[in-house]
Parts: structure tokens; sequence; C-alpha cells
């Protein structure tokens, strides 16, 4: 396959990814020219349809890029009106009240939404000052100048044989150059992570560290539903097994977004994230606040959870990384929107300025230096503790440890300096024999249902005729070290259902990949403790059709 022609393009700007991130800087290069050259290549069949987010969106992004954006009919319908945080045990909950949270916990002024539909409503927004915006196309390789620079990316390639030969209806696709690369895909973006170990920009910053959140849309009873209440929950089930909690956001419709966040640096191999989060729906507060609804979708993705410490060097000759691609959560917040947007926003300029001096093909520092020292470093900032924190000493600790050093730094000082992760989520896996196995009960299939009927309502299809595109590095891997090691922990932490270790009677055991499933949440690419799976796209418009989510 190495001597494939192909057509080229030219743009201004080539940006990968038509998320929150991508999509600020489409805008904001056309408010700044509207003559600048913008495509925006997306790998989802749709704009939106592989978005998922919590989501209480802080619309501090949406006010610097569209100031007018409610005159322009954003989706912002729901206003926060209600912000409850609970400590759940097994049968009961205890209430922690607001008051002693740092002010940046605070809901109030933020929005309940669907950031799919804020995306759907963003590109329409870009399309309407002339950005190309071409979803179904994933860009599947980077395209390097002569003098090493990121100068454009490959997209479109469809039609390949299982085995990566030519099909008959083979497309080559095409070559998009631009002055610069933005590489907008989110968390743990699959050229971004090229990008990163090419030029070496996690050197000198922490691991990054990740949680996996998983996600349903349900439709409740109108008596139960309080439109703007936002409830987050620690404790039961997860306890000292791992790090995370539940978010359940009102938005309109009688709909509820019930979500589940566990922290990949989980030790206990046996921990499966999925069933935690079946299990959660049991917890007598949650069910009855489900009983007699229906959910109506289902998703998964990561999130980036390192914060200010992790963020990599963002940018590289030709090339910048944008929004999760670099990690701009504010994790005790669960938020992430708005950094992306702000980030969207501040690339866009610093490619603007580069541009009119003639420039292209460098590294746009002066974006890095706004990230770092703007409004996305400040709020970043002040959390940088909290992760580290509950990683180290557990939960109570961190909401203690970790509240008093959010306020510390509300009020302009530290105590605690910039604490470390550590190992990487992969490194944190231990061996299956130092751990207990956990039984979860069956799912009842009215509160809980098992992983393959929840992927059905993701609405993911993968044309079954291309190669798979999660590869293995090494095949033997899985039955030969993952199996014996730690239990064969892909076939727990992929929230698709994606991986299985087949046992038939008299014949060796059969690792499968069932890529068809996959929700490109990319969990395999970040936990698997032999960093042996890589995620890869597959053809464009394949992987999940999520709704509203
Ligand atoms: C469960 C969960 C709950 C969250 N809750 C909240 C919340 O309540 N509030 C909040 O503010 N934040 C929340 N976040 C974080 C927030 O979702 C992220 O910060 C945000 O999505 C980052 O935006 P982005 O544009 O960088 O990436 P994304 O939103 O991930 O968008 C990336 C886009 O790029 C596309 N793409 C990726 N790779 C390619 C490729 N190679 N070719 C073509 N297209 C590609 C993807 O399909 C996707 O459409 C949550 C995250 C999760 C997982």
């Amino acid at each position: 396959m190495a001597d494939i022609e192909r057509e080229a393009m030219e743009y201004d700007v080539v940006i990968v990814g038509a998320g929150p991130a991508g999509l600020s800087a489409a805008i904001r290069l056309k408010q700044i020219d509207p003559d600048c050259n913008v495509v925006v290549l997306e790998k989802g069949s749709e704009v939106g349809a592989h978005i998922l987010s919590g989501a209480v969106l802080d619309p501090s992004g949406l006010d610097a890029l569209i100031p007018d954006w409610k005159a322009k009919g954003a989706p912002l319908n729901v206003p926060v009106k209600e912000d409850n945080f609970y400590m759940l045990g097994e049968a009961g909950q205890l209430r922690i009240p607001n008051f002693p949270m740092p002010p940046l916990m605070n809901n109030h002024g933020n929005y309940i939404v669907s950031m799919g539909n804020v995306c759907r409503w963003m590109a329409e927004q870009a399309e309407a000052m002339g950005v190309e915006i071409f979803p179904g196309m994933s860009c599947s390789e980077l395209v390097y100048g002569d003098k090493g620079e990121v100068k454009g990316v490959v997209a479109g390639e469809f039609g390949k044989n299982s085995d990566g030969s030519m099909g008959d209806a083979y497309e080559p696709g095409m070559e998009l150059h631009g002055k610069y690369v933005f590489l907008s895909e989110g968390v743990r973006g699959s050229l971004s992570k090229q990008v990163i170990a090419k030029y070496g920009l996690s050197e000198g910053h922490e691991p990054q560290k990740y949680g996996l959140g998983m996600k349903e849309i349900w439709e409740i009873d109108p008596a139960k539903h309080r439109e703007g209440t936002v409830t987050h929950t620690m404790g039961w089930p997860l306890g000292g097994n791992a790090g995370g909690g539940s978010f359940i956001y009102h938005l309109e419709n009688n709909q509820v977004y019930v979500g589940f966040v566990v922290h990949l640096n989980y030790k206990n191999p046996h921990l499966f994230p999925y069933m935690e989060f079946q299990r959660f729906k049991h917890h007598p507060m949650v069910a009855d606040l489900l009983k007699g609804g229906k959910r109506v979708a289902y998703g998964a993705r990561a999130i980036s959870e390192g914060g200010y410490q992790s963020m990599p060097k963002m940018v590289a000759p030709g090339v910048a990384l944008l929004g999760c691609s670099v990690g701009m959560v504010n994790v005790p917040r669960i938020k992430g929107n708005h950094n992306a947007m702000l980030s969207g926003k501040a690339a866009a300029e610093a490619a603007m300025r580069a541009i009119r001096a003639e420039r292209s093909g460098d590294e746009l520092n002066d974006y890095e230096t706004e990230v770092r020292t703007g409004a996305i470093g400040r709020d970043l900032k002040k959390v940088r503790n909290v992760k580290p924190l509950w990683s180290k000493y557990g939960l109570v600790a961190s909401l203690v440890g970790g509240g008093l050093d959010m306020w510390a730094n509300t009020l302009g000082f530290t105590v605690l300096g910039t604490l470390k992760h550590g190992k990487s989520d992969a490194e944190s896996t231990e061996e299956a024999a130092k751990h207990a196995p956990i039984t979860y009960p069956k799912p009842d299939g009215t509160l809980s249902f098992d992983r393959l009927t929840n992927v059905a309502f993701s609405f993911t299809n993968h044309e079954e005729s291309q190669p798979p595109h999660l590869t293995l590095k090494d095949p033997s891997v899985p039955v030969s070290v993952n199996l014996p090691k730690y239990a064969g922990p892909s076939a727990r932490y992929c929230p698709a259902g994606v991986y299985e270790f087949v046992q038939e009677e008299g014949k060796d055991t059969r690792f499968v990949i069932n890529f068809q499933n996959c929700v490109h949440c990319k969990t395999c690419d970040i936990k698997d403790p032999a960093q042996n799976i890589v995620w890869t796209t597959p053809q464009g418009g394949d992987g999940p059709n999520y709704p509203n989510m």
C-alpha cells in the first residue's frame, strides 16, 4: 500500500475533529478573516454523532466566542436550578451541604445541555460563515513536509478488505494540506498520540490520567422530573476499589442523563467498570428516580483527568493540539467543554497572526502561552492537586485535602505546590493474584442491562469487511501475558464488550476483537497493562450514532 497516489487540497487551516474545540477554532478563524480557507474533518456520520459529554456547560467559552449565542438560538435551554452532592452508602445517602465547597464548584449560571446538539448548532454557525465541514471522514494518517513539519492529513480512505488489501470499491482518500493543522480529536486522539510521541511533547510533564465515563439517557416519570437539577454522588458502589462517582442531570422533555465515571488508575484488574455503573442504578435513591422510566440511549467515552501538570507541550512544527487532545478537563468540576472552546479560540488567533505574518508550518508558541497563562491555565491550576490527592490517599482525604487546597488556590496561595501523578493508568494495574475477584449481580433488564443490549442503544455500526481498527502490536500478548497475569482485563474494562477470551474444549484460548461494537471511548488504548492495543480510525461514518448525548 506504499505507493498510493492521492489528490491534495490546500487550505489555510485543516482541523481534525468537529467537537467544541475544533468548531470553536473554525468559527474564530472566520470571524477574524472571512476569506480564510478552513476545513473541518469529522469521523462521525454527522457532527455530534460521536460527542459524549455530561453535560453541564459553563458558558464562559461560548460567551467569549459567540457573545450573542442566545439570540442566535444556541441550544442552551436548561439553566441549572439546583445542585446536590451526596455520599452514598449501599442503602442510604448523606447530603453534603454546598457551603463548604469552593465557589468554583457552584453550578449556578451553567446549563444542562446535549453537547451533541451544541456541536450541531456550532457547525451550522461555522458553515454559514463558509467553513467546509466534512463528516464521515476519518483522518487516518499525518502528512509530513520536507522539513519534518506536519503539513496535512489523509482523510476519507474507504473500502479496504479485512486483510488490509484494497477492495473492489477502494477509495484512497485525499490529502488535505494546511499552513497549520489543528488536532482537536478529543481524549487520546489517535493522530495526537503520534504527534506527542514523534516530537517528544510529553517530556517534562506528568503522564496523562483518564477516567472512563459511561452514560445513559432515561425518559422518566414526569412526576419525578425536576428540570435543571444537577446531582453528583461518590462512595458506593466503588468504595475503595477505584476513584470515581456519578452524575444525574435533569434536562428537558422528562429526560435525565445518568452517568458514571471510573478513574482508570484502579489497581484491581477484576474490577468491571460497566457493571459498577449498572449496580449504581440499584441504589435506592437512584432506583426510585428511574423506576417506571426507560433507557433510550447509551454511550461511553474516556475523560482526561491529568489536568494542569499533565498537559503536554501542545505545539510542534505545523501542528497544534486543542481541547482534550491536550487534556483540559477541570476534574472536580467535571468540565472541559468551556476550556475546549477557549483553546480553539486561542489556537485560531495564534494561527491568524502567523498567517498574516506570512508564516506557515512552524510552532504556534503564542497559543501555548495563552493556554498555560490565560483563563484555561487559571481554571486548571486551582484544582491541580485534587486528582493526585484522591489517587494517593482515597476519597475522604481528597475531599478534605483537595477542598482546602482548592480554597487556598482560590484565595491566591498554595500549600502543597504541584503534586505528581506518578504512574500512568496502564502501569497502575496490578496482578490479578494480589486482588480478590469481585462478584457483580446480574442485570435485571429493567434498571440494569447487559453490555451488548446497551451497546445496541449507542446505535454503533462498523462495516464488517474492513480491517479491525483495534490493532495488537503483538497478537500473542492477550493470551500469553494478560490472561494469566491480569485475568484478561480487556474483557471487563471495555464498556462495549469488544474483547473476549474464547475458551473451547480441546482448543487453545483465543482472543477475539469484536470491533463492530466499539463506541470509540479509547479505554483499551489507555488501560491495557501491556500497552499492546492501538486504537486507529475505522473508515469514516462508522462508530456510534449518538442522538443527544
Ligand atoms: C462522561 C463524561 C462527562 C463529561 N461531563 C462534562 C460536563 O458535564 N461538562 C463539561 O464541560 N465537560 C464534560 N466532559 C468533558 C468534555 O466532554 C470534554 O472536555 C470535551 O468533549 C472536549 O472537547 P474536544 O472538542 O476537545 O473533544 P471531543 O468533544 O471529544 O470531540 C472530538 C471530535 O473529534 C472527532 N475525531 C477524533 N479523532 C478523529 C480523527 N482522527 N478523524 C476525524 N475525526 C476525529 C470525534 O469523533 C469527535 O467528534 C465530560 C466527559 C465525559 C466523557
